[in-house]
């Protein structure tokens, strides 16, 4: 395993492997690196000839300056996981080798940026299509890894390709849990103990929700969901919409799309978590 700062190196590298008729996949991440990360990872060896790792925290795609500046940065703790999960190649850029200029490109991301994240996070979308942008003109994969922790992002990923008309498969990934159901995610590290226990509330929640939803209307299924979270007193529902899974557009009723989702924010304190789940089909 090579860790690559520069990206003419990376590109230099990465041309030899292509001449050799090798498959190049690229799993973007930001880091402080954890199991859900590793499953992306696994995945992208077992397709790949090549698989790359970019761990690189975009500052573009932060709306908070505090949540940029407390991002965990581990690279060598990140690199040791990485290397016996089969991984080739970890590309760390530094921001001035990502951004030598600012980047001043404004995606129109259309219907599936506009709702949940999007108006939450104003320029998180923006920035994500920046950075992932940037990350499939330099290593030109054949295929790129996305979780399904962040639903919406790869909708929106999926958009920015189809607007570029990049040849890039995009693969979407399941989340992975902790034992409790939890979603793996790096700032999990920020909850107290005391709110570690109840943050997996939202996934049982959720997952209550979706054995419930035959007999129950879209809104009972939400009124539940949200009800059942905010009973604790130190957890806020931001948002939960039941969602056309492909077009993120909210649904009225469960006969309005074949694939149901339902994405959830919720503060956990001050801490900010994200989830998901899908209904099956009524
Ligand atoms: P991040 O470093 O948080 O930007 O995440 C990098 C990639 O890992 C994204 O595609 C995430 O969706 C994915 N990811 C993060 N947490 C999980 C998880 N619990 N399960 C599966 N994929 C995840």
């Amino acid at each position: 395993m090579k860790v690559v700062n520069r990206i003419e190196d990376l590109k230099r590298f990465l041309s030899q492997e292509r001449e050799k008729g090798k498959h190049i996949g690229l799993v973007p991440t930001m880091g402080a690196l954890h199991a859900g990360h590793l499953s992306l990872v696994k995945r992208c060896v077992a397709e790949n000839d090549i698989c790359v790792v970019s761990v690189f925290v975009n500052p573009t795609q932060f709306n908070d300056k505090h949540d940029l500046e407390t991002y965990p940065r581990t690279l060598d703790k990140d690199c040791a996981l990485l290397e016996p999960a089969g991984c080739t190649y970890v590309f760390a850029p530094s921001v001035e080798e990502m951004y030598p200029e600012p980047d001043t490109r404004v995606f129109d991301l259309g219907p599936v940026a506009s709702v949940m994240e999007g108006p939450r996070r104003p320029g998180h979308f923006n920035g994500v299509a920046q950075v992932v942008s940037k990350l499939f003109y330099i290593v030109e994969p054949d295929r790129a890894y996305f979780g399904e922790k962040d639903f919406q992002q790869i909708a929106v990923i999926r958009e920015m390709v189809k607007q570029l008309g990049l040849p890039v498969q995009i693969v979407d990934c399941p989340i992975c849990r902790e034992e409790d159901g939890l979603a793996l995610s790096s700032r999990n590290t920020r909850l107290s103990p005391e709110l570690r226990k109840k943050a997996p509330l939202i996934a049982k929640t959720l997952k209550e929700s979706v054995a419930k939803a035959a007999g129950m209307s879209v809104k009972e299924v939400h009124d539940f969901v949200v009800n059942t979270i905010n009973q604790d007193p130190d957890m806020e529902v931001e948002y939960y919409e039941i969602v056309d899974g492909n077009t993120m557009q909210p649904i009225q009723k469960w006969s309005d799309t074949d694939y149901p989702v339902g994405c959830i924010t919720v503060y956990c304190g001050d801490v900010r978590l994200i989830d998901n789940v899908k209904y099956n089909k009524q």
